[in-house]
């Protein structure tokens, strides 16, 4: 009899383990005193936490989290290679990680941009950001009737051919392109080829509209997935102030805030700079597509150009900061201060008296607590009087999960210096 048993059963579920598509392979147990963040739906189980796996999973492979008491805490997916060992994405043990599952998900984050109105295919949107629609390591912008994804976990890298039938069913784009960091690629042992993965390439540039601007974005070579969707709001924000005001847009890629400052701002006149050759290229690209006359863009490096002009004693009724990330990780926060205090004072010093300061950070590590004193630095140093008049973050196709705070990361604060 207890041959026959053996004989018919999984070895997997002689160990109370269903196998199921979806279902775990294998268990992965908590140190003591290490449930409670993940109890509290902290999606991200880092190597640290980890007592040991009972059972064997492959990368990729869907696991249970089950704390040192026994309790079943909640379901993901596992990467020996990543210091993010699993990343969870459902707390209810009846809850199968296959297609249904990812479909809801997905249509879930679909919905929510179609009710924010980002559903006009002209525009761009960020469609799925990751944790913050409980499908950690997914990014999807969606370009006009064009997709660009990022994957940033190999969990979600070996679902693509189940993930991208979805996005198509639901979106219906004419291309699917896939981007990757390398650095995160590294990280988590994903092998992607970038570029197009589903449909047909777009000859040249795809043209979106924000803001009633349009905009040309590579798909296959831009920055990122190819704009900065998540200034969207705050690049409108920021004109409101602009009117009549001669403004630096410092950092700035495709002209986001130098077009929306001309254009919806009224601003005398903008200039933009940008260390990078092709992103000073597509700047003057989109100028020219919207016929902004008022407006150029020049190569510089931001530190040295700002140097420069205050050398030279230009002087701007509105600055605009939008650097790249300065800190990549928790230790290099410090740095990522005195960095962002350098810029904002080079900032201040070339801002005339009651100037707009449009100061933004990417760095998800740098809290807005943190900004604000860097700026209270710059105030005593500079005895410039800085009024917050907005502190704005990505826009609401950007959400940010409660439980998963480390998704806050753009800061935009829109100050009067007297
Ligand atoms: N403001 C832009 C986004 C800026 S992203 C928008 O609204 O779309 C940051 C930009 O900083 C990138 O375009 C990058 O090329 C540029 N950059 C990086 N390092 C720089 C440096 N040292 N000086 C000037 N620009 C830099």
């Amino acid at each position: 009899m207890d041959d026959l048993v053996s004989d018919l059963s999984p070895p997997a579920e002689a160990s109370g383990l269903q196998t199921a598509p979806g279902f775990a392979v294998a268990r992965v147990i908590l140190k003591p005193r290490k449930a409670r963040p993940f109890f509290g739906r902290h999606p991200w189980v880092l190597d640290s936490a980890i007592a040991r796996v009972e059972g064997t999973a492959a990368d990729g492979d869907v696991v249970d989290l089950i704390s040192d008491t026994g309790k079943f805490v909640a379901r993901g997916l596992y990467n020996s290679r990543s210091r993010i060992r699993v990343r969870l994405y459902s707390w209810d043990n009846t809850e199968a990680l296959e297609t249904e599952f990812w479909r809801r998900r997905l249509t879930a984050a679909v919905e929510l941009r179609t009710r924010l109105g980002l559903d006009d295919v002209q525009g761009a949107a960020r469609l799925v950001f990751s944790e913050a629609d409980g499908l950690s390591g997914l990014i999807v912008d969606r370009y006009g009737p064009w997709l660009s994804v990022q994957v940033t976990a190999l969990g979600m890298a070996r679902r693509l051919d189940e993930l991208v039938p979805m996005l198509v069913e639901q979106t219906r784009p004419r291309g699917i392109f896939i981007r990757t960091e390398k650095g995160v690629a590294a990280a988590e042992g994903i092998d992607l080829r970038d570029g197009l993965y589903w449909g047909q390439s777009p000859e040249g540039p795809v043209f979106i509209v924000e803001n009633q601007l349009r905009y040309g974005i590579d798909l296959a070579e831009g920055q990122k997935t190819g704009f900065y969707v998540d200034q969207r709001e705050n690049r409108l924000a920021a004109a409101a102030y602009m009117r009549d005001r001669r403004v630096l847009d410092m950092f700035c890629y495709s002209g986001g805030f130098s077009l929306n400052a001309a254009v919806h701002g009224q601003a005398r006149e903008v200039i933009g700079y940008d260390s990078s050759h092709k992103a000073v290229l597509l700047a003057r690209a989109n100028a020219e597509l919207n016929n902004v006359k008022n407006v150029r863009f020049e190569e510089g490096d931001g530190f040295k150009s700002l140097d420069a002009l205050a050398a030279s004693h230009q002087r701007f009724g509105a600055v605009v900061l939008d650097p790249p990330k300065f800190a990549r990780s928790r230790s290099s926060v410090d740095d990522a201060l005195r960095a962002y205090h350098r810029l904002n004072r080079l900032a201040v010093d070339v801002l005339e008296p009651l100037g707009i300061l449009v100061t933004c950070s990417c760095s998800g590590h740098v809290g807005s607590e943190d900004f604000l004193y860097m700026l209270r630095g710059v105030a005593e140093q500079t005895g410039r009087d800085i009024q917050v008049l907005a502190m704005r973050g990505a826009g609401p196709d950007h959400p940010l999960s409660v439980t998963c705070l480390e998704s806050e990361y753009l800061k935009c604060f829109i100050c009067r210096v007297n």
